[in-house]
C-alpha cells in the first residue's frame, strides 16, 4: 500500500513538473514519516526512498539507527535550541531555521562534529500567529544576518503553507516564496544560496510544484492519516 502511494505521489508530482516546464530530476519527495514506525519507513526506503521528514528531534533519534544509513534525514519541525546537539551529526538538512538563536547553536553544534549543516530559513508565509517562521518582510534582513555563520550554509527557504481544502488558495503564497528566493538571489549574498523552495504537501505539493518548488514534504498522501493520540 505504502508502495503504490509512493508511485502514485511520483505519478502526479512528473505530471506538475510537465505542466510546469519543469525537469523533474530538479524535485525531491521528501517522504514525512513523523510518528510513523520504522516498519513503515522501511517499506518506503525499499520502494527507493531516500528523503525522510521528522519534526521531533526524539524521533529522529530513534529511527535513526534503526534504518539504512543512506537515509537523508530531514528536520521539518520547530527546533529547540537546547536539542540541536543531539542531531548535528545526523539531519542531511535543517527546514526550520527561524532565530538569529538556533542559527548560533546550530553553527556551534556544526562545528563540533566538523561539519557544515544545510538549513533553510522558514517564512511564515500565511502570517499567522500561531504559526513558526520569520515574517515575509524580515526574511531578507534576517538571512543577510544569518550569512556569517561559517559552519551553516542557507540552501533556501522553507514555508508551510496555511491548512486549506482547496489547494488552489495557496498559489498566490507559493508565488510570493519563489519571487522571495529570486529577490535574495539577486542580492548576491556571501554565503547564501537559493536553490532549495521547500513547500507543498499531501493537500498542495502539486500547485507548489507549478509554482517552483524543488523539495515537496508529503506525509500523509503516503503513510496515511496520523493518529497523535497514541
Ligand atoms: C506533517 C508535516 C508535513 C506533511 O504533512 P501532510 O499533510 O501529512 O503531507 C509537511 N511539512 C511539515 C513541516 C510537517 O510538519
Amino acid at each position: 500500500m505504502i508502495k503504490d502511494n509512493i508511485a502514485n505521489v511520483h505519478k502526479n508530482i512528473e505530471a506538475a513538473a510537465k505542466r510546469a516546464n519543469r525537469d523533474l530530476k530538479d524535485i525531491t519527495l521528501i517522504d514525512v514519516s513523523k510518528t510513523k514506525p520504522v516498519e513503515m519507513l522501511q517499506e518506503a526506503y525499499d520502494a527507493g526512498e531516500r528523503d525522510f521528514g521528522e519534526n521531533k528531534v526524539q524521533e529522529i533519534m530513534d529511527k535513526y539507527d534503526k534504518l539504512p544509513s543512506d537515509i537523508r534525514w530531514h528536520m521539518i519541525g520547530h527546533l529547540q535550541t537546547n536539542k540541536v546537539k543531539y542531531i548535528a551529526d545526523k539531519v542531511y538538512m535543517i527546514h526550520s531555521l527561524e532565530s538569529e538563536k538556533l542559527a548560533a547553536e546550530i553553527n556551534k553544534q556544526a562545528a563540533k562534529v566538523g561539519r557544515v549543516i544545510p538549513v533553510l530559513v522558514e517564512v511564515n508565509i500565511g502570517d499567522e500567529e500561531s504559526k513558526f517562521g520569520i515574517a515575509y518582510g524580515d526574511v531578507i534582513d534576517f538571512v543577510e544576518k544569518i550569512a556569517q555563520y561559517p559552519n551553516i550554509t542557507i540552501e533556501g527557504l522553507m514555508t508551510v503553507a496555511p491548512y486549506t481544502p482547496n489547494a488552489e488558495d495557496n498559489r498566490v503564497f507559493f508565488k510570493q516564496m519563489k519571487q522571495l528566493s529570486v529577490d535574495i538571489t539577486q542580492k548576491n549574498i556571501d554565503n547564501v544560496r537559493m536553490n532549495v523552495l521547500s513547500m507543498g504537501m499531501t493537500g498542495d505539493y502539486e500547485v507548489a510544484i507549478e509554482e517552483g518548488a524543488n523539495y515537496v514534504r508529503v506525509g500523509t498522501g503516503i503513510f496515511g492519516e496520523r493518529n497523535y493520540s497514541i
